[in-house]
């Protein structure tokens, strides 16, 4: 299903997130921060901007962005044992916007959510 306008509106009044944190559990998965959500992120967490970048991000792998640091197993350092986000009130608008903004080919495989059953009305 293609993210288009029609698919846009239609999971935004149905879409239901399950809470199951896969999005934030994808092994290549990459969540570039601009410098104003580090500086968001960094204030939220009581670190200067400079602490943050050393401590918590690193280079895209096409050299273009920092990205948060993931763990071994490839989920976002961010992420709880209980699927929760430690910095939800202040992630990046990457992690804000998804699926309702943005999807790619491999959303409908990973979002539970975007089951097509549940995004239609019946
Ligand atoms: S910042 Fe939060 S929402 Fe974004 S990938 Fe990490 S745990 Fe998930
Ligand atoms: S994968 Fe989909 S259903 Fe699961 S937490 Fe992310 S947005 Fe919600």
């Amino acid at each position: 299903m293609p993210h288009d306008e029609t698919f846009a509106k239609l999971t935004r009044s149905t879409f239901r997130c399950r809470r199951c944190g896969a999005c934030c559990r994808i092994p290549d998965g990459i969540v570039r921060v601009s410098g104003a959500e580090i500086a968001r992120i960094a204030a939220f967490l009581g670190m200067t901007e400079t602490e943050f970048i050393e401590r918590e991000t690193e280079i895209s792998p096409d050299r273009k962005s920092l990205i948060l640091k993931s763990r071994l197993n490839g989920a976002c350092a961010w992420l709880t044992e209980d699927n929760l986000c430690r910095i939800n009130a202040v992630k990046p608008e990457r992690c804000r916007t998804f699926p309702l903004e943005w999807t790619n080919a491999d959303s409908f495989q990973i979002c539970p959510g975007l089951e097509r059953k549940d995004l239609v009305r019946p």
